[in-house]
């Protein structure tokens, strides 16, 4: 296995006090870094002081748009010490992605190790609060310093780390939705299994305009029919109606969420029936109309999940379970995050120890 070679800062900075976390806005003090090349692999793995890069002007990702990311959390338990969920989940994903997007694959051993390593020498950025973490983005882009269309030679990869605060500071408020209707995300073929920058860049009209509509988030349908449900924003989703827990099946063009994965077999393991298959927008609309809609909700890292308590279609509003959060929806949330946070015991074997 490689070594990381170690370069400590010089000028720590001072840690922002838990209460104006936020989210991605506050870096910790160090940054892994490591460069790939095709005559050499990867090499020269690194964890120095964070600071801006130095890119050349022609560089891939600055052009074409070669770029992957991850993102996980590192939480602390009471007695202090701190733990990933699942981080080999997210190695496989970018794995998934870097094979789609033609950049270079992370021996998955080396790539927990280092993961592990940088959040070891970055510990005292975990934060304590109840609820905060730190939020980890492992990324990866194509660095070919010459205009030329072609799968890259040079790649780098770094993680870097951002306390972030409690999603739910002021309680779990269901969101407003607007299912998207013109703009796709992404088509079986494309990119969009894959976690790259360029499915985002993409989504970002149908963001704005729900946005101005005062919707916080777009749900977005198959880009063939534009019938078919597929996920929210940087969400997937889940509707429970009449009893059964329905959730959009892994077509390839569906982000494939470790959260989405956690709740359905945390759903199956509490014996609800969960299928995975197509579930078109006209039938949530009936479920809607006849009130057989009972719950709805996305599942992300960030959030964990997070209550839809209003769905815009085609100009009609509809109010889901009263604007509450659902019995199934709270669950999951006491479920995952009581493994998270260390509260509950872990039989699923999720949890990665830090120290
Ligand atoms: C990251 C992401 C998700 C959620 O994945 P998790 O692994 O649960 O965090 C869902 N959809 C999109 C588009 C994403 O980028």
């Amino acid at each position: 296995m490689l070594d990381i070679r170690f370069e400590k800062t010089k000028q720590p900075k001072e840690k922002p006090a838990d209460s104006v976390l936020g989210f991605g806005r506050y870096f910790s003090d160090h940054m892994f870094v490591m460069d790939y090349d095709k005559a050499h692999g990867w090499h020269d793995a690194r964890i120095v002081p964070f600071a801006n890069l130095s890119i050349h002007p022609a560089s891939t990702v600055l052009h074409y748009g070669s770029e992957i990311f991850e993102g996980l959390k590192a939480y602390r338990i009471a007695d202090g010490s701190i733990q990933l969920f699942r981080p080999e989940e997210n190695i496989k994903r970018m794995n998934n992605s870097a094979e789609r997007l033609c950049l270079p694959q992370l021996d998955p051993e080396f790539a927990l190790y280092s993961l592990k390593e940088f959040v070891k020498t970055e510990a005292d950025w975990v934060p304590h609060s109840e609820g905060t973490s730190l939020y980890l983005r492992p990324f990866m882009f194509g660095n070919d310093e010459h205009l030329g269309v072609h799968s890259v030679d040079h790649a780098t990869y770094m993680i870097i780390a951002s306390p972030s605060g409690s999603y739910y500071k002021e309680g779990i408020n269901p969101v407003k939705i607007m299912i998207e209707s013109e703009d796709v995300r992404a088509v079986r073929g494309g990119t969009g299994y894959a976690k790259c920058g360029g499915n985002y860049a993409a989504s970002n009209r149908a963001g704005a305009k729900a946005e101005e509509k005062g919707y916080s988030q777009v749900l977005w349908l198959d880009g063939v029919h534009r019938k078919y449900i597929e996920e929210v924003g940087a969400m997937n989703v889940m509707f429970k109606i009449s009893g059964e827990i329905v959730t959009p099946a892994l077509s390839g063009s569906i982000l494939p969420g470790i959260t989405r994965k956690s709740c359905i077999e945390v759903l199956k393991d509490k014996g609800y029936k969960v299928s995975e298959r197509l579930i078109s927008v006209d039938e949530i609309r009936q479920a809607m109309k006849e009130g057989t809609l009972e719950e709805a909700w996305g599942t992300g890292t960030a959030a964990v999940v997070s209550p839809i308590g209003k769905l815009m279609y085609e100009d009609m509003e509809y109010i889901v379970n009263g604007q509450k959060i659902g019995p199934v929806t709270q669950m999951l949330y006491d479920t995952l995050t009581g493994i998270q946070f260390g509260r509950l015991p872990d039989p699923y074997g999720w949890i990665v120890k830090i120290q």
